[in-house]
């Protein structure tokens, strides 16, 4: 499901470029372009939603799974600072 209007489903399908940081099926992880912090990432459902409350119960439960994936590494080298 998309919307052509959505700037997250333009850089989900790449018309927009990003500095991903992981990607799974469901997620795609991306520093922020304009950083609140550093390390500040965005986590990116692929499928588009109009607000948190349309994602799904399982969706949202493996947000949690890609969010630990994007932020601690399996080769114990930690890319991003967890604030
Ligand atoms: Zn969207």
């Amino acid at each position: 499901l998309k919307d052509a209007n959505c700037i997250f489903c333009k850089i989900i399908a790449g018309e927009i470029p990003s500095n991903t940081i992981y990607e799974d099926d469901t997620f795609k992880v991306i520093l922020d372009a304009s950083p609140a912090s550093k390390g500040h990432a965005l986590i990116l459902p692929k499928e588009h939603y109009a607000d948190i409350y349309e994602i799904d119960e399982e969706t949202a439960g493996n947000c949690h799974e890609a969010c630990e994936e994007a932020c601690m590494p399996h080769d114990g080298s930690a890319r991003l600072r967890r604030f």
